[in-house]
């Protein structure tokens, strides 16, 4: 099944996340997106009294400006990226940070980690073949996640079957990756096998299901 909230982007007319939690806890990363793209040079975000979330217009600090503005909380845009950052990324975070709690890895069936050890040179090789890559060591899509447009790809056309919007590379069709818990906690009966949809150019997380417990 496909994530509802990658199947359709947020019309300008949508000022907050669409599953009606807050932007730090949203898993509507299409709307954080969309509020990175709007806020452009804005270093603020504004959350309205009415519970809209705005850029800081330019002269809001301005006593000669006549807007007129209730605002219940002011957030960064660097800590908007970052939520952005953290919630669309935990995958490409774990490959390119080599950790991982002990978990077993597949990406569309290879082993990239036995439940030990990562397998040598699978996560670079992976990294490499990436239309935005990283290295070992060395993320430039992380590092320059601000410099990067979203949402801004070229041709905006209505999803094929099977295809989900990424935030950076518009229309795309998911590919699937695993993370299985260490032995021990299957012996422990807390194991757990959770099944990600992840964008196979950028490798961000459109969703991640627990499929297998015991
Ligand atoms: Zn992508």
């Amino acid at each position: 099944m496909l994530p509802d909230l990658f199947l359709e982007l947020p019309g300008n007319e949508c000022k907050s996340p669409r599953d009606g939690l807050k932007p730090c806890k949203t898993e509507d990363i299409l709307f954080l997106a969309a509020l990175l793209q709007r806020a452009g040079n804005a270093r603020y975000i504004l959350e309205t009294g009415d519970g809209a979330f705005v850029p800081e217009p330019a002269g809001v600090d301005d006593p000669e400006s006549t807007e007129t503005f209730a605002v219940k909380s002011r957030i960064s845009r660097a800590t908007v990226r970052g939520w952005f950052r953290k919630r669309f990324f935990p995958f490409r975070r774990m490959l390119a940070n080599g950790r991982a709690p002990g978990h077993e890895v597949r990406f569309m069936g290879k082993e990239l980690r036995s439940p030990t050890r990562w397998k040598p040179n699978e996560p670079w090789k992976l990294g490499k073949s990436l239309k935005w890559p990283f290295e070992r060591g060395f993320d430039p899509l992380l590092r320059e996640l601000h410099k990067i447009p979203l949402l801004s790809w070229q041709e905006i056309r209505p999803l094929k079957n099977g295809e989900v919007f990424c935030p950076l590379d518009g229309p795309v069709v998911p590919v699937g990756a695993e993370l299985i818990s260490p032995p021990v906690t299957w012996e422990r009966l807390c194991g757990r096998h959770w099944r990600v949809l992840l964008c196979p150019n950028c490798l961000g997380q459109f969703s991640g299901k627990l499929i297998m417990m015991n």
